[in-house]
């Protein structure tokens, strides 16, 4: 399957350890976070303990999906030539209703429509046989 990852031609998650199973998730349609056992407290990125309580103590829980865009970014120059017919696009970090944040796309939009607060939705792109990496789309209000 490298084949396919290198006609994808752009960086990819590294498949191992709490990565891979955060990926793996999204493969099958579900965005899941990190939460703590002991206090609630979702994470992302993943690691072992709570930086709230400090439990090793965690599970992976499902998120609906829906969220807000919380900040993001414009790119006009692309750092790597494999974004070049990407440009103008924006990093975005998008808030999920449950609470944890995450860097992602916003599809679907010109860059310099994105609004704070926007309504956005996940949706999965299988960019790779292996890799699917979650993005998001506006919804209406
Ligand atoms: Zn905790």
């Amino acid at each position: 399957m490298a084949s396919d990852a290198s006609a994808y031609g752009k960086p990819l998650p590294l498949m191992r350890g709490y990565t891979k199973e955060f990926y793996d998730f999204c493969k099958k349609r579900e965005l899941r976070f990190q939460r703590c056992s002991q206090c609630g407290a979702w994470r992302h990125t993943p690691r072992p303990m709570c930086g709230e309580c400090q439990s090793l103590q965690w599970k992976w829980e499902k998120v609906a999906g829906k969220g807000k865009v919380y900040t993001w970014t414009v790119t006009f120059q692309p750092l790597y030539p494999q974004f070049k017919a990407e440009v103008p696009y924006a990093g975005v970090i998008v808030e999920l209703d449950e609470g944890p944040r995450m860097v992602s796309w916003v599809t679907g939009i010109d860059p310099m429509q994105l609004k704070a607060d926007m309504p956005v939705e996940v949706w999965f792109d299988d960019v790779t046989p292996e890799v699917t990496i979650p993005k998001f789309r506006p919804v209406a209000c």
